[in-house]
């Protein structure tokens, strides 16, 4: 009898196609998706048979496994909610700010639907996509004119671009940032055709560095907040009104980057203070820009503030028109900048500021309830206790402050058997259908419950956690 040919054991890509297990990945996926999937599990197989041609042939059932496992990888890296437990309040790749319900409604509301864009409901003939949300902003910072890109890095790029392309733009050796990603301030003078003029040193500069860098090549004065660190000892910076003074006396403008930039005095909240956009105007600045979703809470964009002439030459820059927000930010921005017309109910109605304000001795309830039901799911697994922690704005914004916050512990017991360690107790947790994000600090799993307010989005689902297949 002659040997069977291993090649012509393997399943043909129509067969596992209508393999009833499969149906449901189709129905998910799509039938192209899932396709390119077989030919290229069955290519891997082909070249595996050919390396080794005594290796058993797989079975549809095992190459159906091997499809659902792929599949079920994308399904968790898609787009979605999870729950930040990290103690970080902004957390940039948790998606920074969470907006209020107000903002969302009208979200879907105005994505449901045609609007009004850019149309002018009394008129009838074309509007102004901008108008609205800049009167608004406006009215809250007491700024002349506004004006609203994709976000606070383009706000930059664009003010220098607009006023600064071919000139020269003197900025502190203490203030030469880096935010994170690509964002850092001598890469956005190059990228915006500026020549950046760097003055003082880093821990000192003073007004006559600036006052000496000034020439007739000279575009602006700019300042850039220094959110992600702070240089403590033998320092020296120049105040605001002092550089806003020489600027004038040069006939420049003056530009402060905020980057945070709050609309309102975070201190009445018992906060930290951070610079208002309105302490920045009066301070000097002609423009101002700052993130809208940093601690104003809003969606991602960015915001310019200050002098109508400026704004205007900003609003005629095509970049500008690159730039530009879509409806979904503009309606969310609306909403989220009205509810700063009412300072008093702000700690209650802006998720962002209801966190960051939530005393340490309100979450024990949330903390309660968690660390009951987490003891119960990993009894003899770990260790679960409630302990002080410190939790942080985050997103750069007062980078050395921290909050009192309340937080679970978990610690994997090393003579369980099994044992789970600390990273393999994180991934399970990651795994869960509404993914819990802690930290890990020390040999243990930390979950900071502040921007925890319902302990049920966790107890309704640790009955999925699975603990299965500890490493080695
Ligand atoms: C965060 C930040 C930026 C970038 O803002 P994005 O909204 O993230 O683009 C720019 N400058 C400063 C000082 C910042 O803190």
């Amino acid at each position: 009898m002659s040997p069977v040919n291993p090649m012509a054991q393997l399943p043909g890509v129509d067969r596992l196609l209508n393999a009833t297990d499969i149906q449901p990945l189709i129905n998910e996926f799509g039938r192209m998706a899932i396709t390119d999937a077989i030919r290229t599990l069955l290519t891997e197989s082909r070249q595996r048979l050919i390396v080794d041609p005594g290796s058993p042939p797989p079975n549809i059932g095992a190459m159906i496994e091997t499809l659902t496992v792929q599949f079920q990888q994308e399904r968790r890296s898609r787009l979605r909610p999870v729950l930040n437990l990290t103690g970080t309040v902004l957390h940039t790749n948790l998606g920074r700010a969470i907006l209020p319900a107000v903002a969302i409604d009208n979200l879907i509301r105005v994505s449901h639907s045609a609007s009004n864009l850019e149309f002018d409901l009394t008129t009838g003939k074309r509007g102004d996509r901008d108008t609205s949300v800049e009167a608004l902003i406006c009215q809250i910072t007491g700024a002349e004119a506004a004006t609203v890109v994709n976000n606070n890095a383009a706000a930059v790029l664009l003010v220098l671009q607009s006023l600064g392309h071919g000139k020269e733009i003197p900025v502190s050796r203490g203030e030469l940032v880096e935010i994170g990603g690509s964002f850092r301030i001598p890469e956005i003078m190059t990228s915006s055709g500026c020549k950046l003029v760097e003055v003082g040193a880093t821990n000192r500069t003073h007004l006559q560095d600036f006052a000496g860098a000034i020439n007739d090549q000279t575009a602006l004065l700019m300042k850039v907040h220094t959110s992600n660190y702070e240089i403590k000892g033998f320092t020296a910076s120049v105040p605001e009104s002092e550089l806003a003074t020489l600027a004038h006396e040069h006939g420049l403008p003056f530009v402060n980057d905020l980057g945070s930039g709050t609309l309102i005095d975070l201190s009445r909240f018992g906060l930290p203070y951070e610079p208002t956009a309105q302490d920045a105007l009066t301070a000097g600045a002609d423009l101002v820009t700052f993130s809208g979703d940093k601690l104003l809470g809003g969606p991602q964009a960015g915001i310019v503030v200050g002098r109508k002439d400026l704004i205007d030459r900003l609003k005629a820059s095509p970049l500008k028109r690159a730039l530009r927000v879509d409806k979904m930010t503009m309606v969310a921005l609306y909403e989220v900048l009205k509810l700063y017309r009412h300072p008093d109910t702000l700690q209650q109605t802006l998720p962002t500021l209801r966190y960051l304000s939530r005393p340490a001795d309100a979450m024990m309830p949330v903390a309660h309830a968690v660390h009951a039901a987490l003891q119960e799911t990993l009894a003899g697994v770990a260790d679960v206790d409630i302990i002080d922690c410190m939790s942080q704005i985050g997103s750069g914004s007062l980078p050395l402050e921290r909050l009192p916050s309340k937080g679970l512990a978990i610690t994997p017991c090393i003579d369980a058997n099994p044992s789970y360690p600390v990273h393999q107790l994180a991934l399970a947790f990651r795994a869960l259908p509404l993914p819990m994000i802690g930290r890990i600090h020390d040999g243990q799993l930390i979950f900071d419950v502040r921007t925890l307010e319902d302990a049920s989005l966790v107890l309704d689902q640790l009955s999925c956690l699975s603990l299965s297949a500890p490493s080695p």
